[in-house]
């Protein structure tokens, strides 16, 4: 069986180069001297063969060519397989210069023998096959053709002493004609593929040696050392590690078992991820008939071992149940061990071999088989260990960070990335807890792309509620995360409220974010995956939770104290320095669009005697109340602050004089409104308000502050509680002078 296919190669192989050295020897011998062609008379079988032979050469010549152009090599495992694969693409180009050198040959022998004016188109075959034809290629050319012309020149001279002299002179000149090609050509070709060869070695072994030396160098230097990697490279990198690892142990086991067998072939066969096809993982063997593609047929005996999950010896087997055999070997003894990682099945490990194997030798198998799962085993909790330490590392970088940002908005957003860096999220969102109004409010909420459906994102959002028996107030109110375990499965009570409804959420964590032994809000979390938040990942994301609640409440001291800068502390109206600046901002945009503004400068009337009759808190409460009516006028846009003492400033952008009188005529009246309830009885004040307006009144900030006092002025000594604008101070002023 084997012997035939061997056989078979053989003749595959080797046809097209004896085909090839036949025509050579058949023209040598001059079957197609042109004398024999020429000559004369009728048809004759002397003609004929001649003719024939010419047409059966170019026929090879075309052929030859041809194949040689389709030719693949065969993989490296076939060629391992066979010694007819291995030596194909030799025997090819041996074939292409033969067929080259009978087609010339032939040429040259139809054509007048060494008078031929073809004669010269032998060096050129010869230059060629030296030149990008393999080694043996060459040498058959050259060797073809000295054969072919020593031949011709022999027939030529009378005696072989005539012959001796141009013969050597020929060989010398074909020799030389391959020789200078080969040094020339060849060489150029051999530098340029050495050099790609090397440096292709050469990046080979730096990525082996990367990807082997990943957990040595990984583990040896600190986090600091080597470049951030992120996530997927460091997965890459540690996977290819594991099978360079992993493939070096299976080989030199297989190979011992081997040899410590004395058997004929060792081989390990995978399951595939469904578990149901056999792969052929590793094979030692010294038959070169093993197959080439690494699926193996489901039947056969390695089935059986699959099937029965037990070890198995067979004295033989029949003929055709070796599936990693071609046509499935011949009957050998077989034993097979199942390849079990506790109670999953991975493989098969198996030996054959001409006389049957004994109970020793198949425990010997299984000895192995603990060997291999326990490397695999290793590799798997060394990539944990090293992914855990990724982690770890990623987590103290997150925390980090934390402690570097300064408003509450960064602390959120940094949170989201710290848990991102530790485990795969598709919502998260932090809600504040209000103690004092006994609230909570979602403040920052993050979704992966298709993750916003899972939790009503876009309801999320600023959403607003009340202490309620949801797992976010329970969290806060107990200081302890929910739901146990991480997991969805059995919870019943609403997230945030029940209008917000988990769609397809599977992993689900609430921590409470504590700070100074008090649940100031939560950090959510929550994953379609199954089994995310475990107790690891928990403990982890404990840690940045608690890190976030002190970032956070760190944030919101800052914004306290940025608002404390900006604002006044009695009304909580823009202070005097704020108000400036933005005053410049609003007058820069007004300017840059072409836009008006008015300023309204308001100033409450007989203030003094309020100080004085009601004493000073009821004048604080009086500006308070004051403040909260022009907050109420004004819009968002405006500005609105106190100016000094109980003056008040209000800039309405983007409105004429008109406008501003309207709004300012309001605010009169809606101060002449307020009453304030004192031990004296109900107060009640007024307030006079001057108006001026960009760009018609100034053109700048002083001189409009200026106007619009000039205005207020006026309205004070005609009589207070009134608005009075620029323009119709400066028509009161000129009526008065004229
Ligand atoms: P006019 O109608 O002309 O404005 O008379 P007036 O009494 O309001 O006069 P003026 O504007 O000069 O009065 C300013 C008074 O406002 C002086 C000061 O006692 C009082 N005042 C300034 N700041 C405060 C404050 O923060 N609280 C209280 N209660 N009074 C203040
Ligand atoms: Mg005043
Ligand atoms: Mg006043």
């Amino acid at each position: 069986m084997t012997v035939t296919r061997s056989l078979r190669r053989a003749g595959k192989a080797s046809a097209g180069a004896l085909a090839g050295a036949l025509a050579c020897a058949l023209v040598a011998a001059g079957v197609a001297d042109g004398a024999a062609l020429t000559a004369p008379g009728p048809w004759s079988t002397a003609r004929i063969a001649p003719m024939l032979l010419v047409a059966a050469v170019a026929v090879l010549v075309l052929a030859t060519v041809a194949r040689r152009l389709r030719f693949e090599p065969p993989s490296a495992r076939a060629q391992r397989a066979s010694f007819w694969l291995l030596v194909a693409a030799d025997l090819v180009d041996i074939e292409v210069s033969l067929a080259l050198v009978a087609g010339t040959s032939t040429a040259i022998a139809v054509s007048g023998g060494l008078d031929s004016p073809l004669h010269p188109l032998m060096y050129a075959v010869v230059a060629f096959a030296a030149t990008l034809l393999s080694r043996p290629g060459a040498i058959a050319a050259v060797g073809g053709a000295l054969i072919v012309e020593a031949a011709l020149i022999t027939r030529a001279a009378p005696t072989w002493q005539d012959a001796l002299v141009p013969a050597t002179t020929h060989a010398a000149f074909l020799i030389g004609a391959a020789s200078a090609h080969a040094l020339m050509l060849r060489g150029l070709i051999a530098r340029h593929r050495r050099r790609r060869a090397i440096r292709l070695d050469r990046e080979v072994a730096a990525q082996r040696e990367s990807a082997r030396d990943y957990r040595l160098i990984a583990s040896a230097l600190g986090p600091s050392s080597r470049a951030p990697r992120d996530r997927d490279d460091e997965e890459r990198l540690l996977a290819a590690g594991g099978v360079q690892i992993i493939a070096d142990q299976v080989a030199w086991v297989l190979a011992t078992l081997k040899r410590s067998l004395d058997a004929r072939t060792v081989a390990l066969a995978w399951l595939d991820d469904d578990g149901e096809r056999l792969k052929l993982k590793e094979i030692v063997s010294d038959r070169d008939d093993v197959v080439e593609q690494p699926r193996l047929a489901t039947s056969g005996v390695l089935a059986a071992v699959v099937r029965d999950r037990a070890p198995l010896i067979l004295a033989a087997t029949k003929p055709g149940q070796l599936p990693y055999y071609l046509g499935g070997g011949d009957g050998a003894a077989f034993t097979g061990v199942p390849v079990l990682e506790g109670p999953h099945l991975r493989g098969v490990l198996c030996a054959d071999r001409a006389r049957p194997f004994d109970e020793r030798e198949r425990d010997l198998l299984a000895d192995a088989v603990g060997q291999l799962v326990r490397t695999v085993q290793a590799e798997r909790v060394f990539r944990a260990v090293e992914r855990a330490k990724y982690e770890h590392e990623r987590f103290f970088q997150a925390a980090a960070m934390l402690g570097s940002a300064l408003t509450p908005e960064q602390v959120m957003e940094i949170a989201f990335d710290a848990a991102a860096a530790i485990v795969g999220f598709d919502v998260a969102a932090i809600s504040l807890y209000d103690k004092d109004k006994g609230r909570h409010r979602v403040a920052a909420v993050r979704a992966t792309p298709g993750g916003e459906k899972l939790l009503d994102v876009e309801r999320l959002a600023n959403l607003e509620f009340a202490d309620n028996a949801g797992l976010t107030a329970m969290v806060v109110k107990n200081r302890h995360y929910l739901p146990a375990g991480g997991e969805v499965r059995e919870v019943t009570a609403p997230v945030y409220t029940k209008a917000v409804k988990l769609d397809d959420v599977k992993s689900l964590l609430i921590l409470p974010l504590v700070s100074a032994d008090e649940a100031i809000g939560t950090f959510l979390l929550a994953a379609r995956a199954e089994k995310r938040f475990g107790k690891d990942v928990r403990e982890m994301l404990g840690v940045i939770a608690t890190q976030v609640a002190v970032s956070l409440q760190n944030g919101l001291l800052y914004k306290r104290m940025e608002t404390m800068a900006t604002t006044d502390g009695l009304t909580g109206l823009t202070n005097h320095r704020t108000f400036q600046d933005r005053f410049a901002d609003l007058l820069e945009r007004a300017r840059r669009h072409g836009l008006k503004a008015a300023v309204l400068l308001c100033d409450v009337d007989h203030f003094k005697k309020v100080n004085d009759n009601y004493g000073h808190p009821v004048g604080d409460e009086v500006l308070r109340r004051v403040a909260r009516v022009l907050m109420d006028v004004a819009r968002k846009i405006d500005i609105t602050a106190r100016y000094g003492g109980e003056e008040f400033v209000v800039v309405l952008e983007n409105t004429g004089l008109d406008q501003a009188r309207q709004v300012g005529e309001r605010i009169r009246q809606e101060v002449a409104r307020i009453v304030v309830e004192t031990e004296k009885g109900p107060l009640k004040v007024t307030q006079s308000i001057g108006v001026a307006c960009f760009p018609d009144d100034a053109g700048d900030r002083a001189q409009l502050i200026e106007r619009a006092d000039h205005a207020l002025y006026h309205a004070k000594h005609s009589g207070r509680n009134q608005v009075v604008t620029y323009p119709e101070f400066t028509a009161a002023r000129a009526k008065k002078a004229g």
